[in-house]
């Protein structure tokens, strides 16, 4: 199999591939070299008007809503088996496309595939009541699907973000428009074509591409639309609230994060440091729910602030085709916006310990793992959202006191414990305010574990069972007999 990347990519509304209304392109750029690699047809509200109707029409034909609920999910096994047939070409299109090493470009297909075959075999599991009322009524209910799912996905992991969303909504029997996001969109176009091979119905999945503030917006506006799923940043997020507020629609919104691990005197620091590098390294930090803070205990903090730097030197940063352990950041504007908010950390007292630099003589969007002592809660970079390898270390000396700066933030997604003491990581869990807690380990669980976030992190549920029950509505129908 081929893994040359195509040079111009159409977008998929109805089952055919097709050129943008407007007959303009965006150009998709390899962030390890800020060289073109490929076109794509820009999508525009003509465009997701089209793809809109096109979703509605295959709902409203009850196309997937009348099929015995196992084949809606066989045909989610199909496309993760079509998907496995494409993997060379994802994996290399996602060092190009998007940044990341060849290891993580495959882990994504595969991560991708367990998704789809998870909520394939859902399909037929998600059952709804019978309600006793006594003599001469049946009362029943159904888990109804809300029509049409517009699906906004960000840069970072756009395949299995994109795919989780759109197999939970077609095997809840919902049609789906997604716009795949202009930084790195060429995956996702991928995840259409093995759903073409896979047989899923047309017009059940459209996938375009376009710029968030006329086409995102667009869709999230869009008067035939009934459902959304939004991942990005909190800021679009609230624009699409306020969209979704208008038509009074359900959302499911994953929004970033400023997570949190509490280092206690007990931890084992080898496994804790370990852990929390690769927590904020892996992807160069792209990751809602990468572990940007650490709060340290102060008896432990020299020694665990050092074992971490020596972790952060020892990574190699370059473009991933290439074996390096690090890749870049997506776009120049990512790069100066990360590179900006560590100027600021400097400015506020904050030790930069190691990294906070563009990397020399590179035309690519690099930065080394970058670690910042002596921070204070209140500092600016203790609060904000970097989106790359940069980690803040706060000390402490009591656990209230580590509790109290965990939650200091306005974000609640993801946080963490590293300690031997089972009794103190049970009371930490129940006290830190987040969507999931890890225990000696970031990002342990897996597809199966419920996934989301609290306060401006967003809410509703990927991932899990959980994530079945924001695509459908509860409909309760009452019979006289
Ligand atoms: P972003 O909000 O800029 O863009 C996300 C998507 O929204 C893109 O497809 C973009 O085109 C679209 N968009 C932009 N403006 C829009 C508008 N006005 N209306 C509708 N759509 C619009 O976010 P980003 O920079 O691409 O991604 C990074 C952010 O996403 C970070 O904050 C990160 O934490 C968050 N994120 C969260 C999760 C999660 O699961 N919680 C996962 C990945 C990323």
């Amino acid at each position: 199999m081929t893994t040359e990347i195509k040079s111009y990519w159409q977008n998929y509304i109805n089952g055919e591939w097709v050129d943008g209304d407007s007959g303009e392109r965006i150009v998709v750029s390899n962030p390890a070299t800020n060289k073109p690699i490929a076109e794509v047809a820009r999508a525009m509200p003509a465009d997701v008007d089209k793809a809109v109707a096109a979703a509605r029409r295959a709902f409203d034909s009850r196309v997937l809503w009348e099929m015995r609920p196992h084949f809606r999910g066989d045909l989610m096994i199909e496309v993760a088996h079509q998907l496995g047939k494409l993997v060379d070409r994802i994996a290399v299109l996602e060092c190009h496309d998007n940044g990341k090493t060849l290891a993580a470009g495959r882990a994504e297909v595969a991560l991708t595939q367990r998704y789809l075959n998870y909520y394939g075999g859902m399909a037929d599991k998600l059952e709804g009541r019978q309600i006793p009322l006594g003599e001469g009524i049946l009362d029943y209910t159904i888990n109804a699907p809300f029509g049409v799912s517009a699906q906004i996905v960000p840069w970072n992991g756009p395949l299995p973000v994109g795919a989780r969303s759109v197999a939970c909504a077609l095997v809840t029997g919902n049609t789906v428009v997604l716009k795949s996001p202009e930084d790195s969109p060429l995956s996702l176009f991928l995840l259409a074509e093995a759903c073409e091979m896979a047989g899923v119905p047309k017009g059940t999945v459209n996938i375009i591409c376009g710029y968030g503030h006329d086409t995102g917006a667009a869709l999230a506006a869009h008067n035939d639309i009934d459902h959304i799923v939004f991942t990005g940043s909190v800021t679009t997020g609230q624009s699409v609230l306020r969209a979704a507020a208008e038509r009074v629609i359900p959302c499911v919104m994953e929004l970033g994060g400023k997570s949190a691990g509490i280092v206690y005197a007990d931890a084992d620091l080898e496994q804790a440091s370990t852990s929390a590098a690769r927590g904020v390294f892996h992807h160069a930090g792209q990751i809602c729910s990468a572990g940007s803070r650490l709060i340290v205990h102060r008896s432990i903090h020299d020694e665990f602030v050092a074992r971490l730097k020596a972790s952060a030197e020892a990574r190699t940063v370059g473009p991933g085709i290439d074996g390096f352990d690090m890749g870049p950041l997506i776009s120049a504007r990512q790069l100066n916006s990360i590179l900006e908010l560590c100027r600021v950390g400097v400015d506020e007292g904050a030790t930069l310990l190691v990294g906070g630099n563009r990397m020399p003589d590179t035309p690519g969007n690099f930065m080394p793992p970058t670690i910042f002592t002596n921070v204070t809660p209140d500092m600016r970079i203790a609060k904000e959202e970097f989106f790359g390898p940069v980690v803040v270390i706060i000390p402490f000396d009591t656990p209230e006191e580590a509790i109290e700066i965990a939650n200091s933030t306005d974000y609640g997604l993801a946080a963490g414990v590293y300690t031997r003491d089972l009794k103190l990581a049970l009371w930490t869990s129940d006290r830190l305010i987040a969507g999931q807690v890890y225990v000696n380990e970031w990002w342990l669980g897996g597809i199966e574990t419920p996934f989301g976030g609290t306060k401006r992190s967003g809410y509703g549920r990927e991932k899990g069972q959980e994530a079945l029950l924001g695509y459908v509505q509860t409909k309760n129908v009452a019979i006289r007999i």
